[in-house]
């Protein structure tokens, strides 16, 4: 199958919102752990989850705070804050992305830490939960400022991280340079005793050249892919020649848009923090993300024509993939929306009243925890190669990882089956009755 080619007339430049402004999509006040916390709720009544393991599950085990001076290229001075929030580490050392974004808050890292708790233990990787990153706007500084700034952070959560403790990976405003950089500050510093290869596993999604896995830097798209590839065999629905709307065309976004476009899936609609596209004709996903890569977003794009982003919501199409942020369909996107099914690249891409509309007007649902899932659990296999100083191939990265997502798929299906749920509810119940088992072998000490 060809990609489609690009043919709408030239757009004009975009107009650029600020990320702020692009953050208060879903304008009720959002406090994304209350959120996260109501579908641990729902799934221990579900499960019987013990009182004890409620209290426990109900807040992270560590909340680290560190505010770290940076030099910047005109000589002054700037403080940063960033966060490691570590959720929990019953099924494994704690793990979890850095976030570099303006709007990123405690309240958010306690949210995607738990997150990380609850999506390890379902697709079955022996990892924890954890989350942290920097609140503060990366486009706003040189790459050589982002790398002492990357530097200084992972110097001053000094050995709070660890390939055996805490094991960080990229998330929104990091990618694979940010890893390398990280990795390499940490093995110049706290890995100085010990500086074996092994310690590579400090981070996870680094460049493959510095220790990286193949397959990571798709993975988490990939994994979304074979989300709605099960679904779609499930409900014997047919994915060539269906459209796709995406919202954020970074890592997530651009790797679910180009694997989909390989099974004849057509992007009509996009968007990302300076704005949205549409065209009906559908984008070529490869030029696009060509594109974003070398200019940062899709603004300027020379295909398709620039609408609002009410308009992306109502865009008709079969699949929609959020890939930005949390929050950003609330319920007035979520009565818009024409599609058939939500596959959430991003975490909480839906607020509960969105959700529950979208499931009210019989639009499928792929929960966060479950969809992409495909992140971590490729994280997991690089931290394995680190160990062992192994190379996998990319057939064997690809065929294990698909193997995972059929299989966390078949265990979230059949739990929502047993007991009437919503597959969100069951992603949270399945990762309960697992990490119920390690509390009741192990005990509480002393
Ligand atoms: P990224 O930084 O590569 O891309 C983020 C995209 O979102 C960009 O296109 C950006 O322009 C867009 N965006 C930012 N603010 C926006 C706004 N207000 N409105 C519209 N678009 C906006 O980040 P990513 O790694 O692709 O992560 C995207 C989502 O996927 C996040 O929720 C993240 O937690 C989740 N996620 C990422 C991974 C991973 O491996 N990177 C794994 C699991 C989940």
């Amino acid at each position: 199958m060809t990609a489609p080619r690009d043919s709408a007339p030239p757009s004009s430049l975009i107009p650029a919102r600020s990320e702020s402004e692009q953050g208060e999509r879903g304008a009720q006040e959002y406090r994304f752990f209350e959120v996260i916390q109501s579908y641990l709720d729902q799934a221990a009544q579900l499960v019987r989850l013990p009182d004890y393991m409620v209290s426990i599950l109900s807040q992270p085990k560590n909340e680290l705070i560190v505010h770290f001076p940076v030099r910047m290229d005109d000589g002054s001075y700037r403080t940063f804050k960033g966060y490691r929030i570590q959720h929990n580490n019953i099924l494994g050392p704690y793990k979890g992305g850095l976030r570099f974004h303006p709007s990123a808050g405690l309240d958010d890292f306690k949210a995607l830490s738990a997150m990380m708790t609850w999506k390890c233990a379902l697709i079955g990787v022996p990892f924890g939960g954890a989350k942290g990153g920097i609140k503060y706007n990366p486009r706003d500084y040189s790459a050589e400022e982002n790398q002492r700034i990357t530097r200084r952070f992972i110097h001053a959560l000094g050995s709070n991280i660890g390939p055996d403790y805490d094991i960080p990976a990229p998330d929104v405003g990091t990618g694979e340079q940010h890893m390398a950089w990280a990795m390499d500050t940490y093995m110049n510093t706290f890995g100085m005793v010990n500086r074996q290869a092994a310690n590579r596993g400090v981070v996870t999604g680094k460049p493959v050249a510095s220790g990286g896995t193949v397959g990571r830097t798709k993975a988490t798209g990939q994994g979304v892919v074979h989300a709605i590839v099960d679904w779609a065999q499930r409900k014997g629905f047919e994915l060539q020649g269906k459209k796709l709307i995406v919202q954020g065309f970074g890592n997530v976004g651009s790797h679910t848009a180009v694997l989909l476009s390989h099974l004849g899936v057509s992007l009509v609609g996009v968007g990302d923090h300076t704005g949205y596209l549409y065209t009906p004709e559908g984008f070529n996903a490869h030029r696009l993300q060509s594109y974003v890569r070398q200019n940062g977003s899709i603004a300027g794009y020379p295909n398709g024509q620039p609408i609002s982003a009410d308009e992306f919501f109502g865009v008709p199409a079969d699949i929609f993939v959020p890939a930005a942020l949390e929050n950003q369909v609330g319920a007035k996107e979520a009565h818009a929306l024409q599609v058939r099914l939500v596959a959430e690249g991003a975490n909480g891409p839906c607020h509960p009243d969105g959700e529950r509309i979208l499931l009210e007007r019989g639009i499928e649902i792929l929960p966060d925890v479950f969809a992409n899932a495909g992140g971590v659990t490729v994280s997991y296999y690089e931290w394995v190669q680190n160990r062992r100083s192994e190379t996998w191939t990319l057939p064997e990265v690809d065929e294990k990882l698909e193997g995972a997502m059929r299989s966390g798929a078949a265990t979230m299906y059949d739990m929502a089956r047993r007991h009437g749920c919503s597959l969100r509810v069951a992603c949270y119940a399945v990762a309960l009755e697992r990490l119920i088992t390690a509390y009741e072998q192990r005990g509480i000490f002393p």
